[in-house]
């Protein structure tokens, strides 16, 4: 409605309307639609819109424009190359993306089949909150097509198969495809969580995956400015039906402004991942080679047990890093400490190279044997490689590692 000043009388009306949006111009950029609720002009709109949902606008929690947006272009960076249509919804966290699939796709009684080593969050996520509603986590190793088949056989009630592709700390690779086959064998539905490779790196969707999901916290926003998620699928039914009437009921749905930030990290995606894998692999290498180091996991290095796997469902290897230093705890709290250019942060995915000593840090409080079962050892070092200099990075790492004795 176009608001009619003349029927304004006092101030007091005039402070509480908004403003007549001056639609006279046309942004080049996406611009952030702050508003709850979208105004109709008559009844018949009102009813319409209502009726349309989703796809319409009347209330930003089931849908808003700088949103959807930003959901549609990360679910066609996914679909890209494929020659098919995806549909994501953009979340308020990587964590609220997967619950969001799980509960709109499983009830109690229900199996997630998945591995052991996920991100330490989603784990905890199915075991504390799902487990609370009687759904079952079951681990399996899916190097093993038929440790897979065997699990999908002993499981009769409804399941899902969720896994991650690299995963910590040894970045090991999960055959995408061959786990499809199976999972489409058996008429189970495959969700990968694509954080770690994002659509530049590895597709999913287009290995037979049906849904994806991501922590746009890490590199699809790729600043560290901002918490976000989204779920992205090529069921048109599922993502429009099912999981959106859940992300409208459950209320996860991500800020305009948080998606705006994700927006213009998305921008420089393809060359940030470009360049920031291309930084890690040298950064591999020189580790390798470094006498005081004792193990390097990168499946960009030809030594990496998935190495092969990785050249043929990757394009290019990632920024995430891991690996042993020799001697003790004392050794890897002295190395991290003595580091000047690499910062010590507990994310990932940023401009810069961040580290992370998991057994002083987000593994703290889990006991040594657990923790070591994960092979998240006492000398375990995490760096998530950024667009320095490469050579600045080495130099750092190098000249740390000579305060240590080993
Ligand atoms: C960070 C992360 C998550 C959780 O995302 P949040 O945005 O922190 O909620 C899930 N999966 C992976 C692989 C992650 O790195």
């Amino acid at each position: 409605m176009i608001m009619n000043r003349k029927a304004i009388k006092h101030f007091a009306t005039l402070c509480a309307k908004g403003v007549n949006d001056p639609k006279t111009t046309k942004p080049h950029q996406l611009p952030i639609y702050a508003t709850a609720g979208f105004e109709f002009e008559t009844s018949i709109e009102s009813i319409n819109s209502f009726q349309l949902q989703p796809g319409t606008h009347v209330y930003s929690r089931y849908g808003n424009p700088t949103v959807e947006a930003v959901a549609q272009k990360i679910a066609d960076l996914e679909a890209f190359g494929t020659g098919k249509e995806a549909f994501g919804l953009l979340t308020s966290s990587g964590q609220s993306a997967v619950h969001l699939v799980i509960q709109s796709l499983l009830k109690p009684g229900d199996v997630i089949i998945t591995q052991g080593n996920l991100y330490g969050g989603t784990t905890e996520l199915f075991k504390k909150v799902f487990g609370q509603s009687n759904i079952d986590i079951q681990f399996v190793d899916f190097s093993s097509k038929e440790a897979i088949i065997a699990m999908l056989q002993k499981y009769a009630q409804n399941k899902v198969i969720y896994i991650e592709t690299p995963a910590n700390p040894t970045l090991s690779c999960i055959d995408i495809q061959m786990v499809s086959d199976v999972a489409k064998t058996y008429g189970v539905l495959l969700i990968v969580d694509n954080t770690f490779c994002t659509p530049y790196i590895q597709r999913p969707l287009s290995l037979g995956a049906d849904i994806v999901i991501h922590s746009t916290t890490k590199f699809l926003h790729g600043h560290g400015a901002s918490m976000g998620g989204v779920v992205v699928g090529m069921d048109k039914e599922l993502m429009k039906g099912k999981i959106w009437e859940f992300y409208k009921l459950i209320g996860c749905n991500a800020s305009p402004f948080e998606a705006w930030l994700i927006y213009l990290g998305l921008k420089t995606l393809s060359i940030r991942m470009k360049t920031q894998s291309a930084n890690a692999l040298e950064i591999a290498k020189y580790l390798e080679s470094h006498s005081k180091i004792s193990t390097v996991n990168y499946p960009g290095l030809t030594s990496h047990r998935d190495h092969s796997l990785a050249c043929r469902q990757m394009n290019g290897f990632g920024a995430l890093i891991s690996f042993d230093i020799k001697g003790t705890y004392e050794d890897a709290i002295t190395l991290m400490d003595a580091l000047e250019l690499c910062a010590m942060v507990p994310t990932l995915g940023e401009t810069d190279t961040m580290i992370l000593h998991p057994a002083s840090s987000s593994h703290v409080k889990i006991d040594k044997d657990i923790r070591m079962q994960y092979g998240i050892t006492d000398t375990l070092i995490r760096l998530s490689v950024g667009l320095e200099s490469p050579e600045d990075i080495i130099g750092d790492i190098d000249s740390a590692l000579t305060k240590i004795q080993v």
